[in-house]
């Protein structure tokens, strides 16, 4: 009797937990009004710099390295990027690359992780899938040998719920701005 009492008491500690942290998430906008990633002060460790993009070290390394490559341009997140964000993202991959070449030149490609976090969609009326991007300004995650777990919860590429590789944003980015020049093309014909 008391093993089941046991049993009942801490299946209920966990649905307690679950419930809390559903109820914690984000499901409706929690308006940034101050955006941390606009005010350059806030970085300390730039690692690249133009007028374009800045690239600097995540407070919290997921890896051997791990670098936040953002656009000067403010764009909320990936959710919010149209076929006319395809430079941006250029310049974003561009960077990347530089980075790469400057840090670690004779690491391994597959040991490079970097992608972006899904941002805020539509879930059904006035509520959003939960905001899990902590700071609302596009960031490109660059990681070098992410450590398993973090690679498995954080910066999860196997839950595209949660996650998007800069490859598959890129693409989506540049059939929007094909459909988007497509269109204004016909226009001009009509
Ligand atoms: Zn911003
Ligand atoms: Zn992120």
């Amino acid at each position: 009797m008391e093993k089941f009492c046991n049993i009942v008491r801490s299946t209920a500690t966990i649905l307690r937990k679950i419930v809390r942290y559903l109820a914690g998430l984000e499901w409706t906008e929690k308006k940034q009004d101050v955006c941390r990633f606009c005010d350059h002060q806030n970085f300390q460790k730039i690692v690249y710099q133009d007028d374009h993009t800045i690239a600097f070290e995540n407070a919290r390394l997921a890896g051997q390295l791990h670098w936040l490559l953002i656009p000067v341009e403010h764009v909320r997140d990936v959710e919010a990027l149209t076929g006319e964000h395809v430079h941006l993202l250029e310049r974003l991959e561009d960077v990347k690359t530089l980075l790469l070449e400057r840090y670690c030149p004779d690491v391994s490609p597959s040991v490079i992780h970097s992608g972006y976090h899904r941002g805020r969609r539509p879930l059904v009326g006035s509520l959003f899938w939960p905001d899990i991007v902590s700071i609302h300004h596009l960031h490109l995650h660059v990681i070098v040998e992410t450590q398993w777990y973090m690679k498995l919860f954080k910066y999860p590429a196997w839950l595209p719920l949660m996650w998007k590789s800069d490859e598959q944003v890129m693409r989506e980015a540049q059939m929007k701005h094909k459909k988007a020049s497509s269109s204004q093309a016909n226009f001009k014909i009509d």
